[in-house]
């Protein structure tokens, strides 16, 4: 019989709750708005020859790269910022060799390395999420390939110090050093513009979050250029579809539209914050476009009671430290005010199963 290899077979299944998603939709952390019209635009003067034709990579790829600031051959576009970590693990991940994670944080990393056979070495989060820089250098062994580290963190929204992550690269020449910054435009902090990177260093970004393009599947990998060239060896010539790279171009252009939709959320994220601190909900200040709150054991009730008013949130009970907590996207300002005065209602009417402090 054909069977998996091992570590495939070892797998959880990771099947985000993607299914009837009718309503304000703030449980994938995505736009609310979506793209820019001068995107749509773009993707609807396509015609069928653009269509016929194998998508080509490299001149949008020169595009993102100026954008950047960058060389061409220190970018990699890729089917999302997921595509990333999978190259990343199959580029540099022996069965046996070990990734280390900051939990809780998105899941894919675990799951990418374990595909490979690798061990993944969970090192928690400190109090409040903080970074647990010297737990992660203990667990530096001979056998470190991977690290990866999302900045800001999901689900958290908890940013680290770009010094600190240049430590840790300084630290682990032998391994790749991921750092995930999905959702830079939000928090405005980058580590690619450190001076001096370290050739190990890799930074990844999304179009999914800020640019309101999850559909489309587009992201990109940045590092040093030699590493860059090994990893493309494994990436399929055409694993950015052709509607993608017709859109990104225009999407980087229209940087007016992402900036007034970041300078939204940001300004929806502080008055989100304020009004949980009057409901008495505990949550952890983001630097993303979510917040995770804490409301106790009946956090299933509360997200059917949002469900029930509309808006979709994601449970994440389950991830390390997170037990019931809810993770509220942060959308344009006047979907957060929806949201908010669902917040009120449903407060109101679970009081008394809620963790409030009043
Ligand atoms: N990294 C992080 C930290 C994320 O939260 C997400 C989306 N949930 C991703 C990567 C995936 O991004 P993409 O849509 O580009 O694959």
């Amino acid at each position: 019989m054909l069977e998996a290899r091992t570590a495939v077979k070892n797998l959880h299944a990771y099947r985000p709750p993607l299914g009837g998603r009718q309503g304000l939709r703030l449980d994938f952390n995505e736009s609310t708005i979506g793209c820019s019209p001068r995107v749509l635009a773009r993707l609807r003067s396509l015609d069928a020859e653009a269509l016929a034709r194998y998508p080509e990579r490299e001149p949008v790829e020169r595009e993102v790269a100026d954008f950047m600031g960058l060389d061409a051959a220190q970018v990699l576009l890729t089917n999302g910022v997921d595509e990333a970590i999978h190259l990343l693990c199959s580029t540099y991940l022996d069965p046996g060799d070990e990734a280390i994670i900051v939990v809780p944080t998105f899941a894919m990393y675990a799951i990418f390395a374990e595909a490979e056979g690798a061990r993944v070495v969970q090192v928690r989060s400190g109090d409040n999420f903080g970074f647990p820089l010297a737990d992660l250098l203990s667990r530096i062994s001979q056998r470190t390939r991977l690290i990866a580290v999302a900045n800001p963190n999901n689900p958290t929204g908890a940013a680290v110090a770009c010094e600190v992550l240049l430590q840790i690269a300084r630290a682990v020449p032998m391994a790749a050093v991921l750092v995930d910054e999905a959702y830079f435009e939000f928090h405005g902090e980058t580590i690619l513009k450190s001076p001096e990177r370290p050739l190990n260093l890799f930074v990844a970004r999304t179009f999914s979050k800020a640019y309101g393009l999850a559909g489309l599947r587009i992201g990109f990998l940045a590092g040093d250029a030699g590493q860059i060239k090994v990893v493309r060896r494994i990436a399929s010539p055409y694993n950015v579809n052709a509607f993608a790279l017709a859109a990104l171009p225009e999407a980087l252009r229209d940087q007016q539209y992402v900036e007034c939709y970041v300078a939204d959320v940001q300004r929806g994220r502080g008055v989100l914050e304020d009004e949980l601190k009057t409901l008495g909900l505990h949550y952890w200040p983001s630097r993303a476009n979510f917040v995770l709150v804490r409301v106790g054991s009946a956090h299933v009730e509360f997200i059917q009671a949002l469900r029930t008013r509309g808006i979709l949130v994601r449970d994440r009970h389950t991830d390390q430290g997170c037990e019931g907590c809810v993770r509220l996207t942060v959308g344009c300002l006047d979907h957060t005010r929806t949201l908010i005065a669902a917040l009120r209602a449903v407060v109101e009417k679970l009081r008394e199963r809620l963790e409030v402090r009043v």
